[in-house]
């Protein structure tokens, strides 16, 4: 068996399908900042503008396709004869289009909705709205987006621990190292020994934390470094 590998994706290995990361605004949205919308004290005070921020970002995302990043990691799942697992904070799907398979998505997905009174989680392709029944238990006004919001805990964590444990490679890619508990994963795989690869167009707050730096888009990079780890 091959080294296992454990993947962290970032919003950065979107960016060349379309999808803006959070920074490429400025942090800022239509003059909010995204800790404002992305809060459930947002929710709470003002729904309508929440709804109208995740709507927009939902409709975007069925235009846009997977690049050859999302591709390249769906071959490594495929292909390699050892473990690996992809832990993704992104809320868009197309690590799933580009066919990976298991993904855990640490923030959750922004084509799934969840109810607030009863917990109830479905699929969402469609806009929500503040006056929206819940399927399950009928109440209205409940139905959010299922993405993890500043303040929550992400899911899988315990998983994602115990994946970092026994992981003997670690790869970073497109992600700022600005967000926890995501930002710690290097270290935590450090502390054992494993060997930890970046990718990122720039130089990130954890670039000296990483054993290998690979400066690039990652539609180039991915790419590059699953074909050597296929080797
Ligand atoms: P971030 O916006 O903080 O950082 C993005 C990183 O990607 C930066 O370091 C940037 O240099 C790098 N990058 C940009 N374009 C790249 C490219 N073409 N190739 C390689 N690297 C590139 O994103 P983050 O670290 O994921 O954390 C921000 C939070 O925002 C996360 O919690 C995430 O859930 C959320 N988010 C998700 C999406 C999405 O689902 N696609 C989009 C925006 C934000
Ligand atoms: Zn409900």
């Amino acid at each position: 068996m091959k080294p296992s590998i454990v993947i962290l994706t970032g919003a950065g290995i979107s960016a060349e399908s379309g999808v803006k990361t959070f920074r490429d605004a400025g942090g800022l949205w239509e003059g909010h900042r995204v800790e404002e919308v992305a809060t459930p004290e947002a929710f709470g005070r003002d729904a309508e503008t929440v709804h109208r921020f995740y709507n927009q970002r939902r409709q975007q995302l069925l235009t846009v396709a997977p690049n050859a990043a999302h591709t390249a990691l769906a071959k490594l799942e495929r292909d390699y004869q050892g473990g690996v697992t992809l832990v993704t904070q992104n809320v868009d799907d197309l690590h799933e289009r580009a066919g990976s398979k298991k993904i855990l998505h640490m923030h959750g997905e922004i084509l799934r909705k969840k109810c607030t009174w009863c917990d109830a989680k479905s699929d969402c392709r469609q806009d929500l709205d503040k006056t929206d029944r819940c399927d399950s238990c009928a109440r209205e006004g409940g139905l959010r987006p299922d993405i993890v919001w500043f303040g929550e805990i992400p899911y899988h964590l315990e998983e994602i621990d115990q994946v970092l444990g026994d992981a003997q490679i670690f790869i970073g890619i497109g992600t700022s190292g600005h967000v926890y508990p995501a930002a710690g994963f290097v270290e935590r795989a450090r502390s054992n020994g494993t060997w930890c690869i970046e990718i990122n167009k720039d130089q990130t707050a954890l670039s000296t934390r990483f054993d290998d730096q690979r400066l690039g888009p990652a539609s180039v990079e991915v790419p590059n470094l699953v074909t050597e780890l296929l080797r």
